[in-house]
């Protein structure tokens, strides 16, 4: 009775390769719920792909990530006094690249590594997340200090739109649009900093780059302007979703039920407003259904949205992500832990227990029961 993702094998590989080839030192990203897929089967996916490097978002997601792919591991969670070793979570220190912004850290990094650990020293940037500002000098310097094997210096840029928190759908549009990232500027600015400068002549581990969010032509406009350096984009959504006609996540009608208008349904006994069908079915809180994440309404579109979602909702009747009858059937009540409840209106075709109805998930948030794939 599960909430099933279904990948087309054969669709989902040849964007992979095809992601591959569009982006020369690619470094995927395999992270929190593995975008949906779970972490091993995207390291695996990795190890097929011939990367020398997986980035696992935090400490904890290594060992998964270790046993399915072979080569170098950058975590992408910059080192923190409070983080476990490596070997203590059974993973060999020589395969960790540490993401480093502060000299303290740097500092304990060392004080806790048998050998000299293996870092990438990270800049801030616009984002204004993680990373060294004024202190990224004293950081280069007290990393050769230290004797610290330094692969690069890494920047985290913004998503491409600048505006509203987008959806996957949109990041796609906004994407693939010609306008770019707009972050290529930034990037030239950072590199030409003397600190920075100063790593790319100090040997080619040094001189990569770690960067997020830019695109193929960017890269490539970067990578001629920037012969001495090598680009690493770390990258997740775009290589693992960003084909979405590879994917399917569908639900299985667990239970039907025929009501009366005014009839009381669910946990909260509201009564019903029509007559119409109960429907049951896979999903739930668990696995993320129904949990939106808060979004940046930026553009008025958005907001109208917002409106509209809670007009509906102050009537009682919240749109699901279940699709039933062409369209998307409402809410009877708040999902629950394992499965929601929906209504179909008298008269919409009713699917039969056992059947499957497409469901509209962010894979992100969303853990699935199973992945139906051969991967
Ligand atoms: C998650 C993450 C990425 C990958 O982001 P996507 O949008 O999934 O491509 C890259 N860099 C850092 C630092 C991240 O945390």
């Amino acid at each position: 009775m599960p909430l099933v993702l279904h990948v087309d094998d054969d669709r989902w590989l040849a964007h992979l390769q095809r992601t591959a080839e569009r982006l020369p030192g690619l470094v995927p990203v395999a992270k929190g719920n593995g975008y949906g897929f779970g972490l091993t089967r995207l390291a695996r996916r990795a190890q097929a792909l011939g990367v020398d490097t997986v980035a696992v978002g935090l400490h904890e997601e290594l060992p998964a990530v270790a046993e399915a792919f072979d080569g170098s591991l950058l975590v992408l969670a910059p080192h923190r006094p409070h983080q476990p070793r490596p070997a203590d979570l059974g993973v060999d220190p020589d395969r960790v690249v540490s993401t480093v912004g502060r000299t303290a850290d740097l500092r304990d990094l060392v004080a806790r590594s048998d050998t000299a650990p293996r870092v990438v020293l990270e800049r801030l940037t616009s984002m204004t997340r993680h990373g060294a500002d004024a202190e990224m000098p004293a950081l280069v310097d007290l990393a050769a200090e230290l004797g610290c094997r330094v692969e690069g210096v890494a920047l985290h840029l913004p998503l491409p739109t600048g505006g509203a928190w987008p959806r996957p759908g949109r990041l796609r549009r906004v994407a693939s649009a010609a306008r770019g990232s707009g972050h290529v500027e930034e990037v030239r600015r950072l590199l030409a900093e003397p600190a920075l400068a100063g790593l790319a002549a100090s040997g080619d581990a040094a001189a990569q780059v770690w960067v997020s969010h830019l695109e193929a032509g960017e890269l490539a406009q970067l990578a001629g302007e920037l012969p001495d350096r090598r680009l690493r984009p770390r990258t997740g959504t775009s290589l693992w979703l960003g084909d979405p006609g590879a994917l399917r996540v569908t639900a299985t009608v667990l239970d039907a039920h025929p009501v009366a208008r005014g009839d009381a349904v669910g946990y909260r006994q509201r009564p019903s407003r029509r007559a119409g069908t109960v429907l049951v079915v896979a999903g739930g809180t668990s696995h993320g259904v129904g949990m939106a994440a808060p979004t940046g309404a930026g553009s008025l579109r958005a907001r109208a949205a917002t409106v509209a979602r809670g007009l509906l909702d102050a009537a009682g009747r919240v749109r699901s992500p279940y699709a039933v009858g062409g369209g998307r059937a409402s809410f009877v009540e708040p999902p629950h832990m394992q499965v929601s409840m929906v209504f179909v209106p008298a008269g919409a075709a009713v699917p039969a227990v056992g059947d499957e109805v497409a469901v509209r998930v962010r894979n992100t948030t969303t853990d699935v029961d199973r992945v139906d794939s051969a991967l």
